[in-house]
């Protein structure tokens, strides 16, 4: 099977023959993911599965990756693996985007060619966190001052308990 895949395609055409298409799509050449991550070396892989349920063309796919993205709390690298599916329905209004089943996005599909590359970096897109953080405590730990100003608080907040104690004893 051929690594390479069409850009601009024609959903419903795609639909009738149930094409399906596998492969991979530079992260270079989607603009604006590559302008989200760090390195945009990477590739993107993807399987698209076009198919009609009674009149309705659907497109069905898996996108999977590993992207570079900015933690947004150290700001270091971050790798992010993308393992998502999609399931779309080619609709011409929203009337028939309403009459969708509820795991079905509509793609709105006015005659002129669909892009390929905007529909997988439109789901990409989607999926990614709006601030991507590494999934452990990446900042290095606060300095000892800190520590110590947390240690004094303790033992201020214990103090009028000990205190309140004695009071009881001398009041009895
Ligand atoms: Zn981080």
């Amino acid at each position: 099977m051929s690594d390479k895949l069409p850009d601009l395609i024609d959903p419903l055409l795609f639909a009738e023959r149930r094409s399906i298409l596998s492969g991979a799509i530079k992260v270079a050449a989607l603009g604006r993911l590559s302008d989200l991550v760090l390195a945009d070396d990477g590739e993107v892989k993807v399987e698209v599965l076009f198919a009609k349920q009674g009149k309705q063309a659907l497109i069905s796919g898996s996108i999977k990756a590993t992207l570079v993205l900015e933690c947004q709390s150290c700001l270091q690298a971050l790798s992010w693996p993308i393992d998502l599916s999609f399931k779309l329905g080619v609709v011409s209004s929203l009337q028939e985007a309403e009459k969708l089943e509820v795991d079905c996005e509509p793609l709105l599909f006015d005659g002129e060619k669909v892009s390929l590359n905007e529909l997988i970096e439109d789901e990409i897109l989607l999926a990614l966190p709006d601030y991507p953080k590494h999934g452990y405590d990446c900042i290095p730990r606060r300095s000892s001052t800190d520590a110590e100003f947390d240690g004094e608080s303790r033992t201020k907040t214990n103090n009028p308990f000990s205190v309140l104690a004695k009071l009881k004893k001398t009041g009895e």
